[in-house]
């Protein structure tokens, strides 16, 4: 395919999903603007980075380091979003290059992370990662830590906590509604006990086959890879 019909089909998907969006979003009672899409670029190369920015995709999301300091030392004024796992070595690497760290998953990572903040004289924007669905292959905070993990990122002058994130089980939707609706239930929770503490603004849940789920159930932040960068994806979200 010629690069003009690439942009083109990566448009028109990107443009389908976002309608889509905000389709479930009004339907829900919510503003069609509700919804951030963070396109999953995780698989992608520098070409279809420079083609979904000419389209005018402007949130990536990245789950490795290596990833997120190449792209986004290339397309600095991009937003990226770092949502894989974190090896507390390479916490250097992220902050600051993220916009919003979605994948924080336990205590330990706070002192570095506010630390290296600190040395880049910003405030760092995360999500804590809850392991709603309980599955033993999942990362995350068990939904009873949260509150004291909170607690505890509250004496962090450099880490702002700016909601939840998690991931759904690959199940039937009953299941992966569950999960959402734990969240923002939690979330909930957390912003009554905290009031003015913190700002708990943000619940990043929902993917490719999932996001409506996820919108429906309140996720402000929704990440999408496949049906925004793949050609022949065939999953159909509800
Ligand atoms: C890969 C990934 C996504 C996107 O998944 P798709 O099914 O391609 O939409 C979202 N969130 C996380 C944490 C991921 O690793």
């Amino acid at each position: 395919m010629l690069e003009e019909a690439k942009a083109r089909a990566l448009l028109a998907r990107y443009e389908q999903l976002v309608e889509e969006a905000r389709g479930v979003a009004v339907r829900a009672g919510r503003s069609p603007d509700a919804v951030k899409v963070v396109a999953v670029s995780k698989t992608e190369g520098l070409e279809v980075i420079a083609r979904a920015s000419a389209v005018g995709i402007h949130e990536f999301g990245e789950n490795r380091p290596d990833d997120l300091v190449l792209k986004q030392g290339r397309y600095p004024l991009e937003h990226w979003h770092f949502i894989g796992n974190i090896q507390s070595r390479r916490i250097k690497d992220i902050v600051g290059r993220a916009c919003l760290i979605h994948s924080v998953d336990r205590v330990s990572l706070f002192e570095r992370i506010n630390a290296r903040a600190e040395e880049l004289d910003i405030v760092q924007d995360i999500l804590l990662e809850v392991n709603v669905s309980g599955e033993e292959s999942k990362s995350g905070f068990e939904p009873g830590q949260v509150e004291e993990a909170l607690e505890q990122a509250l004496s962090y002058g450099s880490i702002r906590v700016k909601g939840l994130m998690t991931m759904a089980p690959q199940a039937e939707d009953a299941v992966v509604r569950a999960c959402f609706k734990g969240l923002r239930e939690l979330k909930n929770e957390l912003a009554s006990k905290f009031g003015d503490a913190v700002d708990l603004c943000e619940l990043s849940c929902g993917m490719s086959m999932d996001f409506a789920i996820g919108i429906e159930e309140g996720a402000t932040i929704i990440r999408v890879g496949r049906r925004i960068f793949s050609e022949d994806f065939a999953g159909v979200s509800n």
